[in-house]
């Protein structure tokens, strides 16, 4: 499977060769400021699957803790993906151009979603991570 994404103003593009994994929505307070969003949505990709194509000097990283961080667009604000110890952890979903064949495959940190959100029936739910591979 190839799959290409691409941030809002086209500047970075990227591509991955193979499945992607792990679909997931966390609603925490802490994704929220992050993807500015009422969740992210986010699978892991293997880093020997992933390729910058184009833009890769516009991307600006944001290291938090424990070694991971997000790496977005300078010029359009997009995060395009997440890393940890510097390698490609995984990508968010909204900035892919294909259909990945996956969906989300469950909700995390439900317990500490915003008031204003409506989490859509049809994935497991978990008031805070999943019990296990969280
Ligand atoms: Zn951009
Ligand atoms: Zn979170």
């Amino acid at each position: 499977m190839t799959l290409s994404g691409e941030c809002f103003c086209g500047e970075i593009k990227y591509r991955v060769e193979g499945p992607l994994r792990d679909a997931r929505s966390c609603h925490c307070s802490r994704c929220r400021k992050a993807f500015s969003s009422q969740a992210y949505a986010y699978a892991l990709v293997e880093p020997d699957h992933f390729n910058w194509v184009s833009g890769k000097h516009l991307l600006t990283s944001y290291i938090g803790g424990q070694g991971f961080g997000l790496q977005f667009c300078s010029k359009c604000g997009s995060t395009l993906c997440g890393i940890y110890n510097n390698e490609i952890h995984g990508i968010t979903l909204g900035c892919l151009n294909e259909d990945p064949e996956i969906e989300i495959g469950r909700h995390i940190y439900v317990g500490s979603k915003a008031s204003w959100e409506i989490i859509p029936d049809g994935a497991p739910q978990y008031q805070e991570g999943a019990p296990q591979n969280a």
